[in-house]
Order: C-alpha cells, then sequence, then structure tokens
C-alpha cells in the first residue's frame, strides 16, 4: 500500500496509531532505510515467511492496542529455524492476551534480524512553539537515563543534521571504540533530513519513533517504527 492509501484507511477506522508494518512502509517510501516486515496471520504463515525471508528471524506481535511491544512479551529475535519461530508466535500470543487482556491481536509480523550495530533513535514530535520537530540521540542508555538528545526545528537542512549528531555527548560512540564498527554519519544525516522531509511534505503527523535505528559503517537501518496521526 502506498503512503496516501494507508494514512486514508487509518482514517476511515479512525485510529491515530499505524502499525510497524504501515509505518516503515511510510518510511521506506519516503526514502529511509527499514527492515522488510511483513505480517503473518498463522503459526504456519509466520514458518513461510520467515523461510522465504532468511533466518535469523525477528518475530513481533502486531496490534494497534500494544504500542510498546517487549513490555508485553511481544518481541522474539534471533529465532534461529523453524521451531524457534513456532515456539516464539504461541509464546507472543499467550503473553500478549495476559498484558493486555482487550487488544485486538492482528497477527505476528516478521522481519529480517538486523546484525549488531550502534543503536540509535531518531523522532519527530510536536512543540507547542514550536511546532514539528525532529530529534536525534543514541540508543539505550543515553536516551533513557542521560536524555543525551538533540532537536532540530523542520525543515532541517542538511547542515542542521550535521550539528544535531555533532553536538550529542555520546557522540564518540559512532566514531567506533572498544572494536565497534563505527557509524556511517552520512547515511544518519541524509536519515534525518529524509523524515525532515517527509513530515514537512505530509500533513497529519503527531509522533514519529524510529527506535531502534541500528547504524553500521557503510549503512543504517530502521528495525521499529511507529507513526501517531493527529486528531
Ligand atoms: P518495542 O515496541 O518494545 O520498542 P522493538 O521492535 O523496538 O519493540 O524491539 C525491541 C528490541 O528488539 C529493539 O530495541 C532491538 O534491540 C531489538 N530488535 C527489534 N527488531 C530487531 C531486528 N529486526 N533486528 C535486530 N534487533 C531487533
Ligand atoms: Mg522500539
Amino acid at each position: 500500500m502506498t503512503t496516501t492509501q494507508i494514512l486514508c484507511q487509518a482514517r476511515e477506522e479512525s485510529r491515530r496509531v499505524l502499525t510497524e508494518i504501515e509505518a516503515k512502509q511510510i518510511l521506506t517510501e519516503a526514502g529511509i532505510n527499514c527492515t522488510t516486515t511483513r505480517l503473518a496471520s498463522s503459526r504456519e504463515e509466520a514458518v513461510s515467511i520467515s523461510e522465504e525471508i532468511g533466518y535469523p528471524v525477528v518475530l513481533k506481535v502486531s496490534s494497534v492496542d500494544i504500542t510498546h511491544k517487549s513490555d508485553s512479551g511481544g518481541v522474539k529475535i534471533n529465532l534461529l529455524d523453524r521451531i524457534s519461530v513456532e515456539k516464539a508466535h504461541d509464546k507472543i500470543m499467550a503473553s500478549c492476551s495476559d498484558y493486555a487482556p482487550g487488544a485486538v491481536i492482528e497477527g505476528i509480523s516478521v522481519q529480517p534480524m538486523a546484525r549488531k550495530g550502534t543503536e540509535i533513535i531518531m523522532g519527530m514530535t510536536r512543540d507547542a512553539n514550536f511546532g514539528p520537530v525532529i530529534m536525534f540521540g543514541l540508543g539505550g542508555v543515553f536516551v533513557e537515563i542521560l536524555k543525551d538528545v538533540a532537536f532540530r526545528i523542520v525543515p532541517l537542512e542538511q547542515r542542521d543534521a550535521e550539528e544535531m549528531i555533532s553536538e550529542i555527548k555520546g557522540k564518540k560512540l559512532l566514531e567506533g571504540y572498544r572494536g565497534q564498527e563505527p557509524a556511517d554519519v552520512a547515511c544518519l544525516k541524509q536519515m534525518l533530513v529524509k523524515l525532515s522531509d517527509f513530515v514537512h511534505t505530509t500533513p497529519g503527523i503527531e509522533e514519529i519513533d524510529m527506535n531502534p535505528v541500528i547504524a553500521y559503517r557503510n549503512d543504517a537501518v530502521v528495525v521499529d517504527a511507529r507513526i501517531i496521526l493527529s486528531a
């Protein structure tokens, strides 16, 4: 489905939350590299999609009622074979119905397991005074505990993106440390500008969360995405 179709359908269903699959389709259309993510409606389909994609894969709950998927036991990573996929499918179903009894679960999403790299977060929120702003930070404790993030007002120029990346305190980590591979800063910059361009040209988006984006030496990929529409 195209961005317009996805947005229209959500509006028709009076939905403000897009699924990870919808969010990634939209971001992909905006030129942002996301893991290809497909919906399975049964255990068997989860297996057949996994075999098409190739192991290792990641399975996640797909439900507009569950926005924080791992909190509800809804994410199983690094699944290496058919048996693990079958087990993961059943475990996700069981723990999500325990955790969120009323939630409508439309299926289980399947995507390739991205290899280790530097975890980044990017997103968009609306500021009461400035309107849409783009956020950039390093993933995990850097954002959660240290609040080490940078903001810029939409639309971003290439230079704004550059400044955002260089002003975070943990920026050294992007250069690679203790044998960890460096992050492709040019690619991250481009991603920020593309995100800003998308927000700038698409009305009705309230919030975007790309968490995490995994960065490598010559590439970066969004492995989780959330989009909330304006009321
Ligand atoms: P949540 O809704 O809880 O944010 P995520 O989709 O972000 O769920 O998954 C939780 C964690 O699992 C991520 O922070 C990331 O570390 C890991 N993860 C998710 N998808 C992938 C993937 N395709 N490849 C590798 N790791 C992944
Ligand atoms: Mg996430």
